[in-house]
């Protein structure tokens, strides 16, 4: 998994199902010919769940090891809001944050997929305080740990934060251990938030954006995942490769931007129990390269 990635093998990959247990997720990535997977740790759209058994964990390693599979990300549960003006909520929230931490270093996995969080009408620089001040907590309780928090651009539905580059800016800015803190790129999100990259001038106007207000290296992961929905319509709706708003062409000028060819992508694109959609759209992204 450290081993440097040659060009030639590009990290691509999907989110798969953990049902019957995270040590199960391999064999799907397998079934898929992923190089790269995302997984939840746990029932997503639940609060606490038990803690894994040593069993698991070992499992988890020996499957990793085995699958050939060179990355795997996790992604956070939907119901966790490090912007909350609730301070039930809110504190319900880091709490569980801190628990999905403690499992991704349990496992080695490098980086968790966060979502930055939503103001609920408490508006955008209230909750990107409260957002920063979240993860300032959570980097102390959690000093030592390899795992990076990757904070995901959203599409901007509702009150959602992350639809700007600058808001993401701002919360890492805040942070006392930025070193901890990467960027996930959902390409559904950042064109739904108004970012276009559908032509080699917007595309590179957009990633001159991202590299002058976050660092390039900050860019951990990407979610490849066309869009339902137009350009800056704030609406999160993912589509197959190719098949929605964004095009071939979009995913063409990623695939073959050298600057972030080593960073995985991952498809979160609609699916089937039999992988069959995900095999579809691995095959297209690879068409790309
Ligand atoms: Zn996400
Ligand atoms: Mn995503
Ligand atoms: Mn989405």
């Amino acid at each position: 998994m450290s081993a440097v990635t040659p060009v030639s093998l590009p990290l691509l990959g999907a989110h798969v199902s953990i049902a019957g247990g995270v040590q199960r997720a391999f064999e799907r990535g397998i079934q898929i010919g992923a190089a790269a997977l995302q997984i939840f740790l746990k029932n997503a759209s639940q609060w606490k769940a038990k803690p894994y058994d040593e069993e698991t964990v070992r499992e988890f390693k020996k499957n990793w090891k085995e699958s050939g599979i060179r990355f795997v990300a996790a992604h956070d549960s939907y119901l966790i809001n490090l912007g909350a003006p609730d301070s039930l909520i809110l504190g319900k929230s880091v709490e569980a944050l801190r628990d999905e931490l403690e499992r991704a270093e349990q496992l080695g996995i490098p980086c968790l997929v966060i979502h930055p969080g939503s103001h609920v009408g408490s508006g955008e620089s209230a909750g990107i305080e409260r957002i920063a001040n979240s993860l300032k907590t959570l980097l102390v309780q959690t000093a030592g740990f390899r795992v990076q928090i990757c904070l995901e651009v959203t599409a901007g539905q509702g009150t959602n934060l992350g639809y700007r580059l600058e808001h993401l800016q701002q919360i890492i800015d805040r942070v006392i251990a930025p070193e901890r803190i990467g960027v996930c790129i959902d390409t559904c999100h950042l064109f739904a938030a108004g970012y276009d990259f559908r032509s080699p001038e917007t595309y590179r106007e957009t990633f001159q954006q991202v590299r002058t207000l976050l660092g390039g290296d900050r860019v951990k992961v990407f979610h490849a995942n066309d869009s339902l929905k137009g350009l800056g319509s704030r609406v999160d709706r993912h589509a197959h490769i190719g098949q929605g708003q964004l095009g071939l062409e979009a995913f063409r000028l990623l695939l073959q931007d050298r600057s972030f060819c080593s960073v995985p992508k991952i498809l979160e694109t609609p699916k089937d129990d039999l992988g069959t959609e995900d095999r579809m759209n691995l095959a297209v992204l690879r068409g790309l390269l």
